[in-house]
């Protein structure tokens, strides 16, 4: 029990509440986004509640954004499944939700005779599992698909059906299309308290109450509490942290595959990763959690440095633009602390309450097939018939930098501001940055504008761009310059004038 009160509402009770759901989605990362728009596939009246003023920041936000093929799941497993169908149908998903993807495909490569028997263990794990196009490779094919690499390279496993997505902007589409099939999200809204009603539960945020039928627990690392709130714990999260580096887009092209490196001796290898936006991402690493949540760590970022040379050495470092760092939720069940759970913990406490504890990866790889899983299992819990008027299709902003030169001479002409360039690195304007605010959800935060429209992400980090941005961000909300946060309540940029140090 999570401290609160056990109470059982009565139908009088919820008669007095102001609002009722079918289905309440706790979370709004990946996995509750694409709950949500699962659920606008049935008639139901289905609300998303997220802690923070914008989706998709916490795990969703940091990770290595790759497209799995499925091969590394044990054959059999659920994961496996939903990875393999999930990679296997992801360009149709992208497409319909107007997400960018690179379907660049996957090498695994090894540098000896241990990391080759890994190769072939997944290569077998692979066919079994039904992955299209695996083809073990030898030293010469990895060189031809991948020249920079060390070049006594042993083997690898190649897999076509692999690929990169960025995370945010997943989870943004799948948002604003349960938005636009009917779904609520309800943002700055922490799920404080569940209790039992008559036919449902009582959740309760901070200012409000709300009855709904039925619960999707997507709260990411906090998913095993708000389980507790109302169920015994079974599976509780263990935290790790990991490190990134990200490279500047000049590194376009030294890679061409997501790549995986096998290490001969035991530990985390290197992943590689060349990005829809062009740049390579480095990591991550494994190590205990930090007590500072996101924070990176030296001594993982010299790791990766170290890898890189013996992967890759002519990797040019020097345009290192960034560092990350990540969380990873490890579910482990109660009463067995030291043992992981490796599959997807689906937790079904009760028919219309359905927690999602701990997913790690895949989980980006298997957002919607894990959206439509839970999505039916409430559905035919309420009865719910489909809902035949659910649009797949979510329109893209404009990027101006994909219009043909003509296209956007038209566009210019009809609206100046989409000439007006703000991030010099990225050549995004003014235009996009108004409707990276005003579409629904919409950015409130500087780095909310940089999940839409990819400002701040270039080689200046935001140095030039920022106070343009601030500026937008107030106009547009209505609010002071120094009322505008970077990432979250309290990160602000422009002290108020005359304010001091702690004022
Ligand atoms: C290091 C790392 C690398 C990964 N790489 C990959 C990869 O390459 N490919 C892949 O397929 N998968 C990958 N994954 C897995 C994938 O990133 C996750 O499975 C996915 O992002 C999980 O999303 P989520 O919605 O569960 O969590 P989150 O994105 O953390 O969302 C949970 C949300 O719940 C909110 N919340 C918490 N408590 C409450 C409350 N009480 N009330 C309201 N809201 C609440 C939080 O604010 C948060 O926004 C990786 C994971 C990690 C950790």
């Amino acid at each position: 029990m999570s401290g609160i009160e056990m109470k059982r509402y009565s139908r009088h009770d919820v008669g007095l509440w102001m609002r009722k759901y079918d289905s309440i989605v706790i979370g709004g990362g990946l996995l509750g986004c694409f709950a949500l728009r699962s659920l606008a596939r049935y008639r139901v009246r289905a609300a998303l509640f997220e802690t923070r003023e914008d989706i998709c920041t916490g795990i969703s936000r940091a990770n290595t954004a790759i497209v799995y093929a499925g091969y590394d799941n044990k054959p059999g497993s659920l994961k496996s499944a939903m990875c393999v169908s999930a990679s296997q149908s992801f360009q149709k998903l992208c497409r319909e939700l107007g997400v960018r993807y690179s379907p660049c495909g996957s090498l695994m490569i090894c540098f000896g005779e241990r990391g080759e028997r890994v190769l072939q263990r997944k290569f077998g794990n692979g066919k079994s599992n039904g992955v299209r196009g695996l083809a073990l490779l030898s030293r010469e094919q990895v060189l031809e698909l991948e020249p920079n690499l060390r070049s006594d390279v042993y083997s690898g496993l190649y897999a076509p059906d692999s690929g990169t997505v960025i995370p945010w902007e997943l989870g943004q589409a799948a948002a604003e299309n349960a938005l636009n099939n009917g779904g609520e999200i309800l943002l700055n809204s922490r799920v404080a308290g569940i209790q039992r009603a008559d036919g449902g539960y009582c959740v309760m945020t901070e200012g409000a109450r709300f009855f709904t039928r039925a619960v999707i627990n997507c709260a990411g690392l906090s998913a095993d509490s708000v389980s507790e709130m109302i169920y015994a714990p079974s599976v509780r999260i263990n935290r790790s942290s990991g490190s990134y580096y990200i490279l500047d887009t000049k590194t376009r092209g030294f890679i061409r595959h997501v790549i995986f490196h096998e290490p001969e001796e035991k530990g985390k290898g290197l992943t590689l990763v060349p990005t829809v936006s062009g740049n390579i991402l480095i990591g991550p690493t494994e190590s205990p959690a930090s007590d500072d949540g996101f924070a990176v760590s030296l001594s993982d970022l010299r790791q990766l440095r170290k890898l890189v040379c013996e992967v890759i050495p002519s990797l040019p470092l020097e345009h290192i633009i960034r560092s990350f760092g990540a969380i990873r939720p490890n579910p482990v069940a109660v009463g067995s602390e030291s043992k992981s759970i490796h599959d997807f913990c689906i937790q079904e406490s009760a028919s219309n309450f359905i927690s999602l504890i701990g997913v790690k990866t895949p989980g980006l790889t298997c957002a919607d097939q894990l959206g439509r899983y839970t999505a039916e299992r409430v559905a035919s819990h309420l009865g719910a018939d489909i809902n035949t008027e659910f649009s797949p299709i979510r329109q893209a902003p404009i990027q101006i930098d994909k219009l043909s030169s003509a296209n956007r001479k038209r566009l210019v002409d009809s609206d100046p501001r989409y000439g007006r360039i703000v991030c010099r690195c990225r050549g995004i304007t003014e235009g996009e940055i108004i409707s990276a605010i005003r579409r629904m959800p919409g950015a409130v935060t500087i780095d909310g504008v940089k999940r839409r429209t990819g400002t701040c992400s270039g080689r200046c980090q935001g140095s030039f761009c920022t106070q343009r941005i601030i500026e937008l961000l107030a106009r547009e909300l209505g609010s002071d310059v120094s009322g505008i946060p970077k990432d979250g309540a309290g990160s602000y940029i422009v002290r108020k004038a005359g304010a001091r140090n702690g004022i």
